[in-house]
């Protein structure tokens, strides 16, 4: 059910758990690769041994600090770690460390494209660095659960936005903008599938007109676009449901289900007194001077937006186009190592977006495991401007490099398909197609001009789809006048 319908309007905040790609943990020395035997990147300290401390890991900060500068947030010169005290298993120390009173990164803004395609803001509360829980693991010993604390430690940017979101489709596009700004600007490798960002959404519903903020609950844990507005629309039909039939929304946190398409309770959701943070004794105050943050400015990346408005005014792209490949910093680096081959940048642009992009997708490849190379395309896009190949026969090689890999050129003539736009060998099929078939010429001429159609079709036959269709038009129209 769509609100916009009815008298309904949906509320909704995300908080994403951004995983920073530092090489070792938040507060240790242990590695963070993704993926190894359990426990063997834990370390004393992930472990909470008695005696260990913990050492604020340098880059985990200047990488929060990229972020706040690329939101245009307010940097906390003066921030804090505090201890969030609850017990579970997978957190030995029984607290996790966060920041709770002074965030790295305050207020700021994410300006993205929303779901209906139009340019939208959502206000940032916050974003602070904190460290991971490990995970209990349930079905590696039958019977038992252990707990497997590689995960432990490992820096997460937390960020928190403002309830500015008024339907699914915006927080899912709004999530998609802040994976495409992370991993653009280099502090996130956005596996989603990993668990490299996690997004927990705040969901309530209030009568419309209504200023007051209705009851809200808290999505856990979803970790892909499509889940985050299905997870959403979900829990927003469902809260419409209660209120409508004379119920109330509790304050809990839910869990998605994707293959039920539903949510659950989960628990009712703590408040922060449950968890009595307190500043860590073992931990200084993190303070930033003017030359840390000039230097990481100065460090910054090209940002999406940035590169977008370069695409569009040096290289003339669409917008539209532009916007697509710039979104995405890997397929940016594609496209201009393709660029310099001297391919027409809108052509190789239309590739890129459309067959590569297609057949991208239909083998779940990402742009960085492309088995045709940067320079091949290029190269290719170059032989439809020379006038070498027509696009389709452009098609037949891309398919040929897709499945064989070699080198554009070569493949054009083993298969014989350089573009035919020797005028006297078309005029020569021309006029023997005209002496074969007089009464298409007839109908031809007496006004019947689709006509024209059968003969381009024999001429692009007999040549294997290598004529070039502008030559072959107007050859043909000369050809056939009375
Ligand atoms: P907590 O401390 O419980 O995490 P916060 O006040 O920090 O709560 O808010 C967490 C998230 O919930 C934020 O993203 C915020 O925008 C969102 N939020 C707060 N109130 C509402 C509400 N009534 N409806 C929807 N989202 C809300
Ligand atoms: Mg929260």
């Amino acid at each position: 059910m769509s609100t916009s319908h009815s008298g309904w309007e949906a509320i909704i905040g995300l908080e994403v758990h951004v995983q920073l790609m530092t090489r070792s943990k938040l507060f240790s020395g242990a590695a963070t690769t993704y993926g190894a035997a359990p426990n063997e990147q834990a370390c004393p300290v992930d472990l909470a041994l008695p005696g260990t401390l913990p050492v604020l890991n340098r880059e985990a900060v200047r990488m929060a600090l990229r972020f706040g500068l690329t939101i245009d947030a307010h940097i906390n010169r003066h921030s804090t770690f505090e201890r969030k005290n609850y017990f579970y298993p997978d957190l030995p120390k029984g607290y996790q460390i966060s920041q709770f009173e002074r965030p790295v990164v305050g207020a700021g803004v994410l300006r993205f494209i929303g779901g209906d395609g139009r340019p939208m803001s959502v206000r940032i509360t916050r974003a602070h660095l904190e460290e991971d829980a490990g995970k209990s693991v349930h079905e590696l010993l039958p019977g038992h659960s252990g707990v497997d604390l590689n995960r432990a430690g490992t820096p997460l940017l937390e960020v928190v936005s403002e309830p500015d979101l008024r339907n699914a489709a915006d927080a899912a596009a709004y999530f998609r903008a802040l994976w495409s700004l992370v991993r653009s600007i280099g502090i996130c490798d956005g596996q989603l599938q990993e668990g490299s960002m996690r997004c927990d959404a705040n969901v309530s519903v209030r009568p419309r007109g209504e200023t007051e903020l209705g009851v809200r609950t808290e999505i856990k844990n979803i970790n892909s676009f499509r889940f985050v507005e299905k997870a959403i629309n979900h829990e927003i039909e469902r809260q419409i449901d209660v209120l409508e039939s004379g119920g109330s929304i509790r304050r809990e946190t839910r869990l998605y289900d994707a293959e039920k398409n539903e949510t659950r309770t989960m628990r009712v959701k703590e408040s922060s007194e449950d968890y009595r943070y307190f500043p860590d004794p073992d931990l200084l105050p993190l303070v930033l001077d003017d030359a840390l943050i000039e230097d990481v400015r100065a460090a910054m990346p090209e940002l999406p937006a940035a590169r977008a408005e370069r695409f569009t005014t040096t290289l003339s792209l669409s917008s539209t186009a532009a916007t697509s490949i710039a979104d995405d910093a890997d397929l940016s680096r594609y496209f201009e190592n393709a660029l310099k081959t001297g391919a027409e940048p809108r052509t190789l642009a239309n590739w890129l977006i459309n067959d590569v992009s297609a057949r991208l997708n239909g083998n779940e490849l990402a742009i960085t495991q492309c088995p045709v190379p940067a320079d091949s395309l290029g190269k290719l896009v170059s032989r439809i401007g020379d006038g070498t190949l027509s696009s389709k026969t452009a098609k037949t090689v891309f398919e040929r490099l897709w499945s064989d890999g070699g080198d554009v050129d070569a493949i054009i003539d083993a298969a014989g398909l350089r573009q035919m736009d020797d005028t006297g060998a078309l005029q020569k099929l021309i006029d023997e197609l005209i002496a074969a078939n007089p009464d298409q010429v007839t109908q031809y001429r007496a006004g019947k001009t689709k006509v024209l159609g059968f003969f381009v079709g024999q001429i692009m036959q007999k040549t294997k789809g290598t004529a070039n269709p502008q030559s072959v038009n107007e050859l043909l129209l000369k050809s056939l006048l009375p």
